[in-house]
C-alpha cells in the first residue's frame, strides 16, 4: 500500500523534533551537527535568537494579507535586496522553483516586446532549477524529466562549463543563458571566474540575458553575498531562495529595471509570495548576512575547514579524492558512493548531503563555531575510517 506521504524521497529513518545552531536534536534525544542545513537553508543554524524574534513578533501581528494590498515587510525585503545587489526590483516568491518559473516568464516577455523571435534559453548539464515542468526542462536531465513529457520547450543543454559549446551555440536567436555560479545539485562544481566573465560577455556581444540561478550558492555560502561578485560581473536576471528566509519558506527574483520591463501590472502574480511573516524572516536574514564582518567570518572559517578537509582527503586516500567548492559551500569528491559516507556519517551523528558527480556535500551554517568545524572533521574522519 503506498504511504500516506506521498513516497517521492528515500527517507532516512531519523526525525529531528528541535534544534540548536548546528545540532538537530533527534526524538530519541541524540545530537546530530548538521552539515546539511536542510540543504543550504538554515543559513543561521536553527532556532536562531534573532530570526526566531523577527518571526514571533511579525506572527503577533498580521501574517498574511494579499498582493492586492501594500505589504511594507515585503518593500522592506525588496530594499535590501536592491541595495545590495545588481537588481533595481525583486519579486518575492516562496522558493527557487517559483522563482526560476518567473525568471523564464521574465526572459520570454522581454524577447516578446522586442518583437524578436528569441525563445532559447541556454542551460547546463548537471544543473538544477527545481522541479516544476519548466524547470525540470531548463535541468536537460534525463534522470528528473523522464516520464514527464512532453517537455517546455525552449532549452537546449550544453555541457557543463564548455566555453566552446557555448560559443557554438549562442547566436542571435538565443533568448538568454541560465546557469548557477556553483552548481550544487551537480556536484558542488565552481565556474572558474573567467568563464563566467567570457559567459557574460558572450551574452552582450548577442544581446542575450544571462540569468543566473544563486538559490542554492548565494546568500553569503560562497563568502560573498552572491557567488557571481567574485568574478565581478553582474547578471540581468537571478533567482534566490534556499538561505534567504534562513528556513522559513522564501525566494526572490531580482532583475535590472531593462530586464524587468515587461513584467507589468497583470503579467505575474503570488498568493502567498512576498506575505508579511515571510518577509519579515527574510528581511532580518539579509540584514544579519549582508554584512562585511558576517561575510569576512565565513571567509575565514571556510579556510580552516578547508584546510582541515584537505588533511582528511589524505589520511582516507581510498574514500575521498578532492576537496572542492567555494566558501561554505563545500564538496568531497568521493571515490566510494557518497550516500554510504552520508550513512557512515548518521553512525557518527553527523548529517551531510550527497549530489552528482561522486560528492558528497558539505553545507554547515554560516554561524557555525570553530570547535563544531573540529568536530565536524573528527566524526568524518571516523565516518571514512568505519568505510575502510
Ligand atoms: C534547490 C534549488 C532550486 C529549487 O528550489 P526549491 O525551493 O526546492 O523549489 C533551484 N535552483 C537551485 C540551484 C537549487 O539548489
Amino acid at each position: 500500500m503506498i504511504s500516506h506521504v506521498l513516497p517521492t524521497y528515500n527517507r532516512a529513518p531519523i526525525a529531528f523534533e528541535k534544534g540548536e545552531g548546528a545540532w538537530a536534536i533527534a526524538t530519541d534525544g541524540s545530537r546530530y551537527l548538521d552539515l546539511g542545513s536542510g540543504i543550504a537553508v538554515n543559513v543561521l543554524g536553527h532556532t536562531n535568537p534573532d530570526l526566531v524574534a523577527a518571526l514571533t513578533e511579525q506572527a503577533g501581528k498580521i501574517w498574511h494579507v494579499s498582493n492586492l494590498y501594500q505589504i511594507p515587510q515585503q518593500e522592506r525585503l525588496a530594499d535590501l535586496l536592491v541595495e545590495h545587489t545588481f537588481a533595481d526590483t525583486a519579486f518575492i516568491t516562496n522558493s527557487g522553483t517559483e522563482a526560476a518559473e518567473l525568471a523564464i516568464k521574465m526572459v520570454r516577455k522581454y524577447w516578446h516586446d522586442r518583437d524578436q523571435d528569441r525563445i532559447e534559453i541556454l542551460t547546463f548539464e548537471g544543473a538544477f532549477h527545481g522541479r516544476s515542468t519548466g524547470a525540470i526542462a531548463a535541468s536537460g536531465s534525463e534522470k528528473m524529466t523522464k516520464g514527464f513529457g512532453p517537455l517546455m520547450p525552449g532549452f537546449r543543454t550544453l555541457p557543463w562549463g564548455d566555453l566552446d559549446a557555448l560559443r557554438s551555440a549562442i547566436s542571435d536567436r538565443t533568448a538568454a543563458v541560465m546557469l548557477e555560479p556553483v552548481q550544487g545539485e551537480g556536484g558542488i562544481r565552481p565556474l572558474p571566474d573567467a568563464d563566467l566573465r567570457d559567459i557574460r560577455a558572450l551574452c552582450d556581444q548577442y544581446g542575450a540575458l544571462l540569468v543566473l540561478d544563486e538559490v542554492q550558492c548565494g546568500m553569503g555560502r560562497t563568502g560573498r553575498l552572491f557567488a557571481h561578485e567574485y568574478a565581478g560581473i553582474a547578471p540581468d536576471i537571478m533567482m534566490v531562495a534556499k538561505g534567504i528566509g534562513g528556513g522559513f519558506p522564501l525566494g526572490a527574483v531580482l532583475a535590472t529595471e531593462k530586464a524587468a520591463a515587461g513584467m507589468v501590472a497583470g503579467t505575474h502574480g503570488s498568493t502567498y509570495g512576498g506575505n508579511p511573516l515571510a518577509c519579515a524572516v527574510g528581511a532580518r536574514v539579509m540584514e544579519i548576512v549582508a554584512n562585511d564582518a558576517f561575510l569576512a567570518e565565513v571567509n575565514r572559517k571556510a579556510a580552516l575547514f578547508r584546510q582541515r578537509l584537505e588533511g582528511l582527503v589524505a589520511a582516507h586516500p581510498d574514500v575521498f579524492e578532492a576537496v572542492r567548492g567555494q566558501g561554505l559551500m563545500l564538496g568531497l569528491k568521493c571515490k566510494v558512493a557518497p550516500t554510504d559516507v552520508v550513512k557512515a556519517g548518521y553512525a557518527q551523528h553527523l548529517l551531510t548531503v550527497p549530489a552528482a558527480d561522486n560528492t558528497l556535500r558539505l553545507l554547515p551554517p554560516l554561524n557555525i563555531t570553530d570547535d563544531e568545524i573540529a568536530e565536524a572533521v573528527a566524526r568524518l574522519d571516523r565516518a571514512a575510517a568505519s568505510l575502510a
